[in-house]
């Protein structure tokens, strides 16, 4: 399906997994291709964390996430093996199907949790084993575990073409229950007209020289989180993970 350079096992770990994504639980029709590859890259992907650890991870995340926004204007995944068709390009079906998928799954993880979201996956392998599924049976064993609407987490991402585009500010605050605390206000602001539900990993650098990853869930207009700190900060990033499938402004 793919190649990384970093984790040669990736392609082996991909065709293992359509053990569960693909063969024990099918896709409806092509629209729903993307639960079979999507699936299968991501917990590939989950592989080479387990096996090689985060940098690797954080490599293949950041290969998906370029491949998927260089492409997400080429059509939602739903249009499946329809993706790329008349250019005649592989590539476009590649970046969304099996990429985006992916980045998708990761993005749904990281805003559910890892508890939540492996019951999730667990209930739709167990709902579906043997069958055929959609993108509805998905959303449905998600809502379930997590008591979450995903009806326009799943509208936007996988019937869509569009992704979020953010404008990200911080500000110093001093906590009111304690004046000597300092607090920092992370902001996002959505600037499309559609909203979106995408987390966003916002790093803390101390002028210690330690730093602390905190991953806002961005799903309103503006969305403020105040964060305690431990100390002075000498600089703060937005999205140097590369895990959100979102263009993001910092405007510091
Ligand atoms: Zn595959």
């Amino acid at each position: 399906p793919v190649y990384f350079v970093d984790a040669p096992d990736f392609f082996l770990a991909h065709e293992l997994a359509h053990q569960w994504w693909g063969q024990a639980v099918g896709w409806n029709n092509y629209h729903e291709q993307w639960l079979s590859e999507g699936f299968a890259q991501y917990f590939a992907s989950l592989y080479a964390r387990h096996a090689q650890g985060d940098d690797v991870f954080r490599g293949i995340m950041r290969q998906m996430r370029d491949w998927a926004m260089q492409q997400s204007d080429q059509g939602p995944v739903y249009l499946g093996y329809r993706l790329g068709h008349i250019q005649g390009d592989k590539r476009i079906f590649r970046a969304l199907v099996y990429n985006k998928g992916a980045m998708v799954l990761h993005m749904l993880h990281r805003l559910l949790g890892d508890e939540v979201f492996f019951r999730g996956v667990r209930r739709f392998y167990t709902d579906r084993q043997y069958q055929k599924a959609g993108t509805e049976d998905l959303r449905l064993a998600f809502e379930q575990v997590s008591s979450v609407s995903l009806t326009r987490f799943f509208d936007r991402y996988i019937h869509s073409t569009g992704l979020p585009e953010l404008g990200f500010t911080y500000r110093l605050e001093t906590a009111p229950e304690e004046e000597s605390a300092l607090v920092v206000k992370l902001r996002f602001e959505q600037r499309t007209d559609e909203l979106y539900d995408v987390p966003v990993t916002v790093t803390l650098h101390y002028r210690t020289g330690d730093s602390q990853n905190v991953v806002v869930s961005v799903t309103e207009r503006v969305t403020e989180v105040r964060v305690p700190l431990a100390g002075p900060l000498s600089r703060v990033d937005v999205n140097r993970d590369f895990e959100a499938l979102a263009r993001i402004v910092d405007q510091n």
